[in-house]
């Protein structure tokens, strides 16, 4: 989904109906934060929003999501695009997450057999040292291409202000987390909290 350019859609629709952000958002019952929000390309309307907007904007979903208006023939070849998007970002997270926790399965099953085997057979002592080096290499290595999949899969929401975003690789590794919580510094209200986990960037969960 392009939220740039469904953003700049949704307030051309508006401006051209003569409605003020306000105007729009009261219309809908929701802030006028909200509807800022979408304008700058920062969020998508939750599915549960996406026809009233609609109805009040005078299109369909289908262009909503494509950021345009759709001539008749286009319009059954974005229906489809536009869904599959919907549906796959969420796939892909998901897929990515199991793909970590294998990563870390593989790695630390490989990584302990070296230490293991580094401490039980008879071998002379630079083999041994060798062993443990390679050990540490591939747990490290392995935890890194981890963190790597996890942190680019789906986004974090402030417990401030509800803002998802992705954090920075920094902001993520020296964060102190929990399985499904991280605590990060929100882009937007600045203020640290404890983020949770979200399967996509766009709120319609
Ligand atoms: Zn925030």
């Amino acid at each position: 989904m392009d939220q740039i350019k469904i953003g700049k859609f949704i307030a051309e629709l508006r401006k051209e109906r003569g409605l003020t952000q306000r105007e729009l958002a009261d219309l809908l019952a929701i802030s006028d934060k909200t509807v800022s929000k979408w304008e700058r390309g920062s969020g998508l309307p939750e599915v549960s929003l996406m026809l009233p907007l609609c109805k009040e904007l005078g299109i369909t979903v289908n262009e909503l999501l494509s950021g345009k208006r759709l001539e008749a023939f286009e319009y059954q070849q974005n229906a489809e695009a536009n869904i599959m998007k919907l549906i796959n970002e969420k796939e892909e997270t998901k897929r990515k997450i199991i793909l970590a926790v294998i990563v870390v399965f593989i790695t630390l099953l490989a990584g302990i057999s070296l230490l293991l085997v580094s401490e039980l057979a008879e071998l002379p002592d630079d083999w041994r040292i060798a062993l443990v080096v390679i050990a540490l290499v591939v747990i490290f290595g392995g935890c890194g291409v981890a963190a790597t999949l996890e942190m680019t899969s789906g986004a974090f929401e402030c417990a401030k202000c509800g803002e998802r975003f992705i954090p920075t690789a920094g902001a993520y590794i020296m964060g102190m987390h929990t399985i499904t919580r991280r605590y990060l510094k929100c882009p937007k209200c600045g203020k640290k909290s404890w983020c949770i986990r979200r399967m996509s960037i766009t709120p319609d969960e």
